[in-house]
């Protein structure tokens, strides 16, 4: 499943990537997320994942650690009502091998 989204990631960075030089303005105002065109670029590094409590079940993988780190806040603010600060959450981060 991983897998899947990284190759997705990969077909929006191809895309921008074709895009941007013909038109730079029409290709900003396509519909990729930011944070998605974000993950593309940052496609480089290892898988990375945040767990939740095992009884919550939330985990959230991404190789970009900003991106971890700010769902994965957001997760435990609206879901458990906790405030973390960023250093606290890289502590839960953990290197996932993705084959
Ligand atoms: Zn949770």
């Amino acid at each position: 499943m991983v897998r899947k989204i990284a190759a997705i990631g990969v077909v929006i960075a191809l895309a921008g990537i074709l895009a941007v030089p013909a038109k730079a303005q029409e290709a900003s105002k396509k519909e990729v997320p930011k944070a998605q065109m974000k993950a593309a670029m940052t496609e480089m590094g290892p898988v990375k994942e945040i767990a939740c409590d095992p009884a919550c079940g939330f985990v959230v993988r991404s190789r970009n650690e900003k991106e971890l780190v700010s769902i994965a806040r957001e997760h435990l603010k609206t879901v458990h009502h906790m405030k973390m600060s960023e250093k606290e959450m890289k502590e839960k981060v953990k290197a996932v091998d993705v084959k």
